[in-house]
């Protein structure tokens, strides 16, 4: 049996009925950018979050960037992330002019290390952007804490953890502002590109409906220079049919995670990283950790078994950033990297599958 990384095609044959008329819908009515469609998503994202307000915008990163510029983050201020991320986590810092500081990943969770945020913490500081990757929520009591100490701004990365739960809290309810992405392989996925920015604050709120805008509050009012970055109809109304069904997809991810942990926990080669018992991953990716990776994904493919690596290179050892870090800066990182394999998942997956992809690995390891 072969097994797909992840199957967009099946999930879209689940929902066909409800996604067709909605997508007709914004046909019909020629809402292509913005509209109605994009309106009720947001009502109904922001109380799915627990935040007062929801914003669509053009993707994840764009959220992040629009989000530091709404709390006036720009030349000469430093934002603290992390180098085990996807690439946009720091890149929106660039995009919004200021300087981004990586620190290192935990061994054991692969998120930010908080232990290590404060010595990165200089008078520059403005914000500290903490990452729920994998579907994992971050240690965001520590997050908050060192925020509030130093008065930083907490910006959190949800583009990985549609709906997960830290101590019964949503992603993207804990910080100032969150950034959720929709890019389609995400837990929840538009049909193209859609993004989004939670917040309870209602000035950011305010201005980041303007920044995405072109800074108009009024039809060709023009209050502050912005950008282009409004969300398709098409895509709001795909994530508000979507959005009913997160749970369950979430819930079906969580018992293939529940599986592969019971089917690997004692092979001595495979290393599981925690899932802490004060939180409930969305699992967007289940990630493990192996010795000798390149070649056990080569055979797994050989077999049928597609994977992935999140992510094969650190932020801190990308071309983009050459002369800004050096090779041993974020040694727990850079020695993960080499490690990561990152298996099928995805909601429609059965167990089968999952009992595939772990006998086919466990006969190699
Ligand atoms: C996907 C992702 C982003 C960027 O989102 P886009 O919609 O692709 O711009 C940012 N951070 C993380 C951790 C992501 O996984």
């Amino acid at each position: 049996m072969s097994v797909p990384f992840l199957d967009l095609k099946a999930q879209y044959r689940s929902i066909k009925q409800e996604i067709d008329p909605a997508m007709q819908g914004i046909v019909d009515s020629c809402a292509f950018a913005s509209g109605p469609a994009v309106e009720k998503f947001e009502k109904d994202f922001a109380t799915y979050c627990g935040t007062k307000h929801c914003i669509g915008v053009g993707n994840g990163t764009s959220a992040l960037e629009l989000i530091l510029r709404a709390y006036g983050i720009g030349v000469g201020d430093e934002v603290i992330t992390v180098t085990n991320s996807f690439f946009a986590s720091a890149e929106a810092i660039s995009l919004a002019n200021a300087t981004p500081v990586l620190i290192d990943c935990r061994e054991d969770d692969a998120l930010i290390d908080t232990t290590k945020i404060e010595a990165a913490i200089t008078k520059k500081t403005k914000a500290i952007i903490p990452v729920h990757l994998y579907g994992q929520c971050a240690d965001m009591d520590q997050v908050m804490a060192i925020a509030e100490k130093h008065k930083l701004i907490v910006i959190e990365d949800t583009c990985q953890a549609h709906g997960a739960l830290y101590k019964a809290k949503k992603a993207g309810s804990m910080g100032h502002a969150a950034a959720f992405s929709f890019y389609p392989g995400k837990n929840l996925g538009a049909y193209g590109e859609a993004g989004a920015v939670t917040t309870s604050d209602d000035t950011v709120n305010a201005t980041i409906r303007m920044l995405r805008d072109h800074g108009m509050q009024e039809k060709y009012k023009h209050k502050i220079v912005g950008k282009n970055e409004r969300m398709d109809g098409i895509q709001g109304a795909v994530l508000a049919v979507k959005l009913p069904h997160l749970d369950a997809w979430n819930d079906a991810r969580r018992k293939h995670a529940t599986l592969y942990r019971t089917l690997l926990k004692d092979n001595p080669n495979v290393t599981l990283f925690t899932a802490h018992d004060d939180r409930l991953s969305n699992y967007h990716l289940f990630v493990i950790r192996v010795k000798n990776r390149d070649h056990v994904q080569a055979q797994l493919k050989e077999k049928g078994i597609a994977t992935g690596i999140h992510y094969p290179i650190p932020i801190h050892l990308q071309e983009a950033y050459a002369g800004k870090w050096k090779r041993d800066d974020f040694p727990v990182s850079e020695k993960m990297a080499g490690e990561l394999l990152s298996l099928p998942m995805y909601a429609e997956m059965t167990k089968e599958m999952v009992r595939e992809v772990c006998e086919t690995l466990q006969a190699m390891l």
